[in-house]
């Protein structure tokens, strides 16, 4: 009798399940989940923003998507997007992209940002506690200016362009070679306690771009870090090894998480060392982890430190490995320095293929494209990184396989995100529930 009765649930709840009319079906697709490995020809269906059944049975929806012959993936995950306008997030979507963070340099202005995002983004969007701008503002000499511009955004909101434009270039620049006293830096610390109160990701400590901080103000951010509890995201001081191995010695001692940006421009031609090094550290139990972009040129703005000199040597490269990104062409001795006075983004021809294959095949790897701002002459990995990862790494040059491509560019980047971010543990993958 009891048992009848059961069986008499269960078909009823089948029936159920059989007639339920998903909003989204996606028919006939192979689903590849990256979490397990699942991979075969399914029905997914979807009710709201979550995925409730995903089954070989025909599934009824009011919207059927036909995806025979095609791969259903979850949408990538970009943990190192500058662009952050909906003109540059419509290119990410077009490349797989549904959550695209700022997590090098992080935002300026953390709350008033998220508010001006808040309905408007055709991703999803985050970042990190801006280091760089935040100990700029905190010196002393700082002080006024950084107040001018706090009531500035509080007047007129969040502006995406120009909300720093000239008025930061001009007053703050020049923080980037200063020393900080120990006032200064506890200010720093206090002023990022601010922002990971208002939903901050991690801290962004960018100090490739600010050689005047000293090893013993970087270690301090780290420690400021492990006692809140939040990962660093680092563009690692310098070019090659020492600057990474100042980073993962910081986080080691001071138990902090780290995140290596681009390992293949912080390493050049010796990528294998620091992929070695943070696969050893992860054996450890250490939560040390790195990301690539697939192109050999890298980009930035031509004002920036990196071009101090001795650039070319450091580099190993000349003025016409350097592209104006506004126009297109190489520069010379000659429109090097009329452009670094101006000011503006450059990109630079300084890697080889071979460090490329070996940062992207490395199973610590994650994919992440370090897009730049939208500029119809921006660096292509703006918009094209995680196509180029399947079309020439997955394909063409069969260097890693399509489940090892998809890891690095979903389940790998939100476990990377889950410690600051809970809903993450139900991105980048392709179950129930997801
Ligand atoms: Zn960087």
């Amino acid at each position: 009798m009891k048992l009848n009765k059961i069986l008499l649930i269960m078909s009823i709840s089948t029936v159920l399940l059989q007639s339920q009319t998903y909003d989204i079906v996606i028919k006939n697709g192979r689903v590849m989940d990256p979490e397990t490995g699942f991979d075969s020809v399914r029905n997914v269906g979807i009710l709201g923003d979550r995925i409730v059944e995903i089954s070989s049975k025909a599934l009824s929806g009011a919207i059927v998507v036909n995806a025979k012959g095609l791969v259903v993936s979850p949408g990538f995950i970009d943990l190192h997007a500058h662009g952050q306008t909906n003109d540059a997030h419509k290119y990410q979507a077009r490349d797989g992209v549904t959550t695209a963070l700022e997590m090098e340099g992080g935002v300026a202005f953390y709350r008033e940002w998220i508010e001006s995002k808040k309905g408007n983004s055709i991703v999803n969007y985050g970042g990190t506690a801006p280091h760089g701008f935040l100990r700029a503002t905190a010196m002393d000499s700082n002080l006024k200016i950084a107040k001018k511009m706090a009531n500035k955004v509080k007047k007129d909101g969040y502006k995406e362009d120009g909300l720093l434009g000239k008025l930061f270039d001009e007053s703050l620049a020049s923080a980037r070679y200063k020393l900080m006293s120990q006032k200064e830096i506890d200010r720093s610390h206090d002023m990022m306690d601010i922002y990971l109160n208002a939903g901050a990701l991690g801290i962004g400590v960018p100090v490739g771009y600010y050689p005047g901080a000293t090893a013993g103000e970087i270690f301090q951010v780290y420690e400021f870090a492990k006692s809140k509890d939040v990962p660093v995201y680092t563009h690692t001081r310098g070019f090659g090894l020492p600057g990474l191995q100042e980073a993962m010695a910081d986080a080691t001692t001071s138990g902090a998480s780290v995140h290596l940006v681009h390992a293949n421009s912080m390493s050049l031609g010796e990528i294998e060392t620091t992929l070695s090094m943070v696969s050893s550290a992860q054996k450890l139990g250490l939560d040390i982890t790195t990301e690539v972009y697939p192109y050999t040129a890298a980009s930035t703005s031509i004002e920036s430190t990196i071009f101090d000199e001795g650039w070319k040597e450091i580099l190993n490269i000349s003025y016409k490995d350097l592209q104006w990104e506004a126009t297109g062409e190489r520069l010379n001795s000659k429109t090097f320095y009329e452009y670094r006075k101006k000011g503006g983004i450059i990109i630079i021809h300084m890697m080889k293929p071979k460090w490329i294959t070996q940062g992207v095949s490395h199973p610590v790897t994650i994919i992440a494209s370090d897009g730049m701002p939208f500029a119809p002459g921006a660096h292509p990995r703006t918009a094209g990184t995680f196509s180029r990862i399947l079309g020439k790494y997955v394909r063409k040059e069969r260097a890693i396989d399509l489940m090892t491509a998809l890891k690095k560019m979903t389940i790998m980047p939100a476990k990377r995100l889950e410690m600051t971010s809970p809903m993450m543990r139900n991105k980048g993958r392709l179950q129930v529930g997801a």
